[in-house]
């Protein structure tokens, strides 16, 4: 066995992992097909919780909302940041805790409000709007809710513009410069009770400087409102810690994080006189490097380029597409071929943008290779669609050798699920 990437090996020229042989997994289980490895999930998380030993975990669940995803996660004492009612619906059921359950979003319907006050969540309310028809339902149903507020701390990350949320101008959070104000507001109302501080700047970060300005912003507020006699009982910063796509690609660990964010919220704590939990959301450095895309190589083409013609597109990985991500890609059958020349790997979809991977180096490419796609487990299936009448794939988890279906295929039967055909047209 020879390490290919983390937990990523190889065994007789083919790729293998959680101790699988994928070309075997593609044998029985077909193309397109996600593999995820469940010990990898784990050991990411653990990673991440170790070096932040006082602070509760939340995993984002928009990055995998595969359900045996979420329970791994539960089992291993996550709490769950979750956006929208569906995300909340299934970390409820995977069995989180709904004091470890935070509901995000900048545009909440009442009815997800209600949802949230019903279930006894935690709510980051994202304006004043928000602010005021939450109490109102609270009201109505004679309860209380613990609120955050996310703030807009306009702290800019080096990351692609359209996964850099706390800038000025995003549509999320309330600017920092009002938070203050909506405490001041949030006190007066009945139904809504302000226990924490909300924040995230971004995603795919690869310098921590920008966490110690937002962490820096955030306690600055932390102190004035508790100048207000506010006594907040968290603090959660998000996440967005990146990893490293690309070969050599240098990317800040959690302990890396740890050691930007821990002193400065543990100095100004003291300094402020507040004993606030941390509380961090990861999503990508939890699921991201965790799963592989495999799929089979249909046609080739040279024409101005080699192309690759694989059986997953971007219904399956949008990334690439989306936020001209780049994803690792090998020869899952010949990982031990020579370098032959550059290939670009497109899918089946009928769009110029289709591409999965640009003019990359690999061995020989012939029809039915499979090429695996590297690092697809967060923003993966999760944002996988049936773009030109493409069931989506199943999906796999690996341990130990062990292999379970954790969601099966869909069928041309899953196109028609919800469409109704009046009966003229029948
Ligand atoms: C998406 C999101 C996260 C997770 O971001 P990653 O980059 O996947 O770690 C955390 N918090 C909030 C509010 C988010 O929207």
């Amino acid at each position: 066995m020879f390490t290919i990437k983390n937990h990523l090996e190889k065994r007789d020229s083919h790729l293998t992992i959680g101790g699988v042989d994928t070309v075997d997994l593609v044998e029985k289980y077909g193309t397109p097909l996600y593999v995820t490895n469940e010990q990898r999930v784990r050991d990411n998380f653990r990673r991440y919780s170790e070096a932040f030993p006082d602070a509760d975990m939340y995993y984002a669940a928009k990055a995998n909302g595969n359900f045996t995803i979420m329970r791994i996660l539960a089992q291993e004492g996550a709490g769950a940041d979750v956006f929208g009612d569906g995300e909340l619906y299934m970390a409820l059921l995977a069995g989180i805790p709904k004091e470890k359950i935070l509901f995000n979003g900048n545009s909440k319907t009442d009815r997800e409000l209600e949802m949230a006050v019903e279930t006894g969540v935690r709510v980051s309310v994202d304006s004043l709007d928000e602010l005021n028809t939450l109490s109102r339902i609270a009201k109505s149903q004679n309860r209380t809710i613990n609120i955050a507020f996310r703030v807009n701390p306009d702290v800019s990350p080096d990351t692609h513009p359209k996964i850099s949320t706390g800038l000025k101008t995003s549509k999320f959070g309330i600017p920092h410069q009002e938070v203050v104000e909506a405490y001041k507001e949030a006190v007066e109302l009945e139904g809504v009770n302000p226990i924490g501080m909300h924040c995230h700047i971004g995603s795919q970060i690869l310098d921590t400087s920008p966490f110690d300005e937002a962490v820096n912003r955030m306690m600055d507020l932390v102190e004035q409102v508790k100048r207000l006699g506010v006594e907040l009982e968290f603090l959660d910063i998000g996440s967005g810690l990146g990893i490293p796509y690309k070969k050599g690609e240098l990317a800040p660990t959690p302990k890396d994080l740890a050691d930007v964010v821990l002193p400065i919220f543990e100095k100004r704590s003291k300094a402020i006189g507040v004993n606030l939990k941390l509380i961090i959301e990861p999503g990508r450095y939890i699921m991201g490097d965790t799963t592989v895309l495999l799929t089979t190589v249909n046609t080739m083409k040279h024409a101005a380029k080699k192309f690759v013609g694989v059986d997953a597109g971007f219904n399956l990985l949008i990334r690439p597409a989306m936020y001209d991500s780049y994803h690792h890609v090998v020869v899952a059958n010949k990982v031990d071929a020579q370098i032959s020349s550059l290939y670009t790997v497109v899918g089946p979809i009928c769009e110029t943008g289709d591409i999965l991977a640009h003019d990359r180096e690999l061995p020989e490419v012939e029809k039915n290779d499979i090429i695996a796609i590297f690092d697809a487990g967060a923003y993966g299936f999760s944002m996988s669609s049936q773009y030109n009448g493409r069931p989506r794939c199943a999906e796999l988890l690996v341990n130990d050798g062990q292999v379970d279906i954790i969601r099966k295929a869909e069928t041309y039967d899953d196109l028609l699920a919800n469409q109704l055909v009046p009966t003229r047209f029948l």
